[in-house]
């Protein structure tokens, strides 16, 4: 049930027998030129759709701005911060526990925000609720390990045909990834913002921009390539991982809340 369709009375009647809330979390940031900025939110918005369809809990609007600082400078990316977003979803979710809600399912498009919600996790947690971070990219790669992959890759541009093949852009996809060596020739551009010495990695958070035009940067054309992405994917995936957090959702139900701490 969305809440946006409901009326406040509907609303008190659901929290007499239940006391869970889905909030859909995600970002507005490049994810390659053949992906939409919207992707983070795109994709856990049609897994809520899907959700809405399976079972009857309340699914709060989407919070479509996300903890994306390393993006930024790729035109259409905004980021509202870590502190940002620790600030937004504790204004909302301290709104929903005050109604009475107590089980916080945040369904998450996007890495960085993690953080961010985690900090509001620990913080219910001290006041008798739970919250439940569900990453639904990570959660597909370990429910399929052929499914893995990360930021633009082959699994994320299956997420997409599995909301709109539409949109994306397949003339982008053939484009390899063109990581640069930006800091020097000594200390490589290794995962993510990382450099990599001596065979290990070393964080040296810098903008993504200055290591690639593109920004897919999925870290592997071998393993998690755009190209390898399906429309049946995509609609095997999301209506999959819909199902996975319906499931959660019904085990979180019986568990017993915590109690209040300090
Ligand atoms: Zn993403």
């Amino acid at each position: 049930m969305f809440l946006e369709h409901m009326n406040y009375l509907q609303v008190e009647e659901y929290l007499t027998h239940d006391d869970t809330i889905l909030i859909p979390v995600g970002s507005l940031e490049n994810h390659g030129k053949h992906m939409p900025l919207g992707t983070d939110t795109l994709i856990p918005d049609r897994i809520a759709k899907y959700i809405e369809e399976r079972c009857d809990v309340v699914i709060a609007p989407t919070v479509n701005y996300g903890a994306t600082d390393d993006l930024e400078g790729f035109t259409g990316t905004v980021s509202i911060g870590v502190d940002g977003l620790i600030a937004l979803l504790k204004t909302i979710c301290g709104k929903f526990y005050d109604y009475g809600f107590r089980r916080f399912l945040i369904l998450n498009g996007h890495g960085g925000n993690s953080k961010s919600i985690d900090s509001v996790g620990q913080w219910l947690y001290r006041k008798g609720a739970y919250l439940a971070r569900l990453d639904w990219w990570l959660i597909a790669g370990e429910i399929r390990p052929e499914w893995r992959g990360g930021h633009g890759g082959g699994l994320e541009t299956a997420g997409i045909y599995g909301v709109d093949p539409s949109l994306i852009k397949t003339e982008y996809l053939e484009l390899s990834e063109g990581i640069k060596n930006d800091v020097s020739d000594e200390l490589p551009s290794g995962n993510w913002t990382n450099v990599v010495f001596k065979g290990a990695n070393v964080a040296m958070p810098r903008a993504v921009r200055s290591i690639t035009d593109n920004g897919w940067l999925a870290h592997g054309m071998a393993t998690d390539p755009p190209t390898k992405a399906t429309v049946e994917w995509g609609n095997e995936m999301l209506p999959l991982m819909a199902d996975y957090v319906v499931d959660f959702r019904e085990a979180l139900k019986r568990a017993p809340l915590p109690k209040a701490c300090k």
